[in-house]
């Protein structure tokens, strides 16, 4: 099960050498969860944190990011599904707290922010530990997908 087949760096997920303790201690994200560096942190708990990415693609842009090494989202599985499902659901409500809400307006719908997990290198994932980013205000991406 290849929970624990982590990232060494931002670019390469190790498969094959290296202890956990070493994953670990090399992952950027597992670093900020446990404050050994800082993050602009807008919400964490026993599961999750949150905070502004480094190098924003949007007005908003936040990542969350479970506090438990997991590589990629193709590393999860039927265990992980109450964790999957509590960041969709924290999703929205750190948009609305972070200025790119979504408003169903009697008018019409407004605001609102894109949701993406990448993964692996097809994916165009950099750091290998899962997280969801949430990016709203703008729309940079217009016209793309
Ligand atoms: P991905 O390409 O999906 O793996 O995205 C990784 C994201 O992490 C990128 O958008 C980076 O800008 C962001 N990132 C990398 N290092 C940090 C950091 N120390 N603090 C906040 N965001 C970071
Ligand atoms: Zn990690």
């Amino acid at each position: 099960m290849p929970r624990a087949s982590a990232g060494t760096g931002p670019t390469k997920p190790l498969q094959t050498a290296g202890s956990l303790e070493t994953i670990l201690d090399n992952c950027i994200f597992c670093k900020i969860a446990s404050g050994a560096i800082p993050a602009k942190k807008v919400y964490e708990d026993d599961d999750l944190i949150a905070f502004h990415d480094i190098n924003p693609a949007a007005p908003m842009h936040l990542l969350l990011v479970p506090r438990a090494h997991i590589a990629t989202l193709a590393d999860c599985d039927d265990s992980h599904q109450a964790l999957l499902g509590k960041m969709l659901l924290l999703a929205p409500k750190l948009a609305q707290e972070q200025g790119g809400g979504y408003q169903n307006n009697a008018d019409g719908p407004a605001g609102g922010f894109k949701t993406l997990f990448n993964t692996g290198p097809d994916g165009g994932q950099e750091v290998y530990h899962l997280h969801l980013h949430v990016m709203g205000g703008a729309r940079p991406w217009r016209g793309q997908r």
